[in-house]
């Protein structure tokens, strides 16, 4: 079988947040071989700025799925978390888990682009990664040159991103 290298984000922002990470930690377990975690941030909300602060991660970790067979599964474990996606976009959520990286792929469907199309804008997801994967090269995509996680990072403001647990 193929392995491709993948990443992942993790956000929680309600209820019990360090549990909402973990159980997304477990269920990714069972998709990414060797699961590795970052530690854990605190980030202050962009918009909708009066929700409460998010617990953001990444996981870095090796899969045999599908790029659309791992979304899926990431889905799953966010209704399971018990997000209910009635609420604003950007707006609070027990559980927000998007797929950053697919190896080297660039991937535009209408339900799936890889990598994240916000992924070189976010302080909360660049910050975690780039404790993992510093070196990960990230493909061009929608005019972005390929670039490494860690130049991404060092044009970043990342003042409102701070550690909360190793
Ligand atoms: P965000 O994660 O940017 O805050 P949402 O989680 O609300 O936004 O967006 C979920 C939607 O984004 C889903 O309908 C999903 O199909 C789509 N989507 C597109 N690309 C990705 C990706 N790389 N990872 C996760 N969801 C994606
Ligand atoms: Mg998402």
């Amino acid at each position: 079988m193929h392995e491709i290298p993948v990443a992942i984000g993790l956000g929680s922002n309600l209820t019990d947040r360090m549990r909402n990470l973990n159980f997304a930690i477990d269920r990714l377990r069972d998709h990414l071989h060797p699961l590795t975690v970052s530690p854990v941030f605190e980030t202050l909300p962009e918009l909708y700025t009066d929700q409460p602060p998010f617990l953001n991660a990444c996981c870095i970790g090796y899969t045999v799925l599908t790029p659309r067979q791992l979304l899926s599964a990431l889905q799953d474990a966010e209704r399971i978390a018990g997000r209910t996606r009635s609420g604003p976009r950007f707006g609070p959520r027990e559980l927000d888990l998007d797929l950053l990286l697919f190896g080297d792929q660039v991937i535009e469907t209408p339900q799936l682009v890889v990598p994240h199309p916000r992924l070189r804008e976010r302080a909360f997801v660049v910050v975690p990664l780039a404790e993992i994967a510093p070196a990960w090269e990230i493909p061009a995509s929608r005019g972005d040159p390929s670039e490494t996680v860690q130049e991404v990072l060092s044009r970043l403001d990342t003042t409102g991103v701070s550690l909360f647990a190793e």
